[in-house]
Order: C-alpha cells, then sequence, then structure tokens
C-alpha cells in the first residue's frame, strides 16, 4: 500500500512538472510577435483566475472535439493559470448559437458579407480577463472554421491585437510569408495553435510578472525588437 501511494505520488509531481515546464525565451521575430498582437492600448491583458471554457448553442461535434484539443494544448503555456471546459457556470463562453443579433449589432461587420467571428471580452481595471465571450458565425466551415476558433482563442487568452506585419512563421494574428504554394496548401488543413501564438501566449504567462507592464516597459526592456 504504502509503495502504491508512493508511485502515485511521483506520478502526479512528474505530470505537474510536465505541465509547467515549457521555457519561454523568445527570438527576434517571436519577440515582435508578442510586441504586435499581446499589447492593446498599449496595455497587456491576461486571465489570473482558472480560465472556464463553456460551450453554448449548437456545436458541431468537430468543433467540442477541436475545442478540447486547442485547449490541451495551450495549458502548458498558461504559467500558474489553469485552463478546462465545464458543463455551466463558464467565464469564457464559445457560442455557436445560429441566432445572428451579436454580429448584426456589431459595426464592425458592417461591411463583411460573412464575419468570422470576434471575440468580447469583461477586463478589470488591472487589466484581468472577468469573462469572455467568442462568437463563431454559423455561416463558417471546415477549415475556415477550425483557424477561427483557434484565432479566437488566441484572442480570449489575451493576444488581443491584429498584427499587419509579415513573419516568416505560420501564425493566426498577422500575416504569413510562405516559402512557396505547397507551403500555403499546407497551412489551409493546419489543426494546432502555431508556435508564434503559443510562445506569444506563454510569455505573457510565464514571463511577463504584472498586467502593469506597459508597451513602454516593454520598449525598454527589449529594444532591439523596435
Ligand atoms: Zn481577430
Amino acid at each position: 500500500m504504502v509503495s502504491l501511494f508512493s508511485v502515485f505520488l511521483f506520478t502526479s509531481i512528474f505530470f505537474y512538472n510536465d505541465n509547467y515546464r515549457k521555457t519561454i525565451f523568445l527570438n527576434k521575430e517571436e519577440i515582435s510577435y508578442f510586441k504586435e498582437t499581446a499589447f492593446y492600448d498599449n496595455r497587456l491583458n491576461r486571465w489570473e483566475k482558472p480560465v472556464l471554457i463553456e460551450i453554448k448553442g449548437k456545436p458541431s461535434k468537430d468543433d467540442i472535439k477541436q475545442l478540447s484539443i486547442l485547449v490541451k494544448e495551450i495549458a502548458p503555456y498558461l504559467g500558474n493559470t489553469s485552463i478546462q471546459i465545464v458543463k455551466n457556470n463558464g467565464n469564457l463562453v464559445f457560442h455557436f448559437e445560429s441566432d445572428l443579433t451579436q454580429f448584426d449589432e456589431n459595426p464592425a461587420f458592417k461591411n463583411d458579407k460573412i464575419p468570422l467571428g470576434f471575440m468580447k471580452p469583461v477586463l478589470s481595471k488591472q487589466h484581468q480577463f472577468i469573462k469572455a465571450d467568442v462568437f463563431i458565425h454559423p455561416a463558417i466551415i471546415s477549415t475556415k472554421r477550425n483557424e477561427v476558433l483557434r484565432h479566437e482563442l488566441c484572442h480570449s487568452l489575451g493576444l488581443m491585437s491584429h498584427s499587419f506585419k509579415a513573419f516568416q512563421s505560420a501564425n493566426l494574428l498577422g500575416k504569413t510569408v510562405f516559402k512557396d504554394l505547397k507551403d500555403y496548401e499546407k497551412s489551409l488543413s493546419e489543426k494546432n495553435i502555431p508556435n508564434l501564438d503559443k510562445m506569444a501566449i506563454g510569455f505573457l504567462y510565464q514571463e511577463v510578472k504584472t498586467t502593469n507592464y506597459s508597451k513602454k516597459d516593454f520598449d525598454r526592456d527589449y529594444t532591439f525588437a523596435k
């Protein structure tokens, strides 16, 4: 009995460490991507309480499967902030409703034939997420739907901005310079969160000490990234 217990203890400690072992040292491109996508109005925003994802509306089987894969994939990058899918009382709600009121009322989409999706956060004065809602347009299907899901998940974890810069590495919130047509075609069926986005999220949760850290502080600390 005693030895069984110690085996169990060892396994759980090992698993714990495994979840927290992602060491985040950004290279130049990653620093630049972080600067472009994580600062919103010159400030950083993140969750400092457990992220509880709730799914509402009519998700497809694929939506649910995909979300749980993404949650597993991003969890090790969130430092001490936990993330899980819950049945109710979630604070990060993914809406798959067929009701389009949220889209119709959003002035950001007035020129779009089919808007893709959007994220609506409620933030504290200290720039921490209190809650957030993600809306996925029901007319978006297949690989595009998957991309929108990943894109909005990145927004909802704190990468709140878009970048108009082109990056050599694949990413969800900026532009990508593809090596060739094959490289581009491969990206269309990609289902994982690109490394650039994961590293930026990891940096936000593991290296940034406080959400009081401003863009000015960042520019002082990372002068070479200008
Ligand atoms: Zn976006």
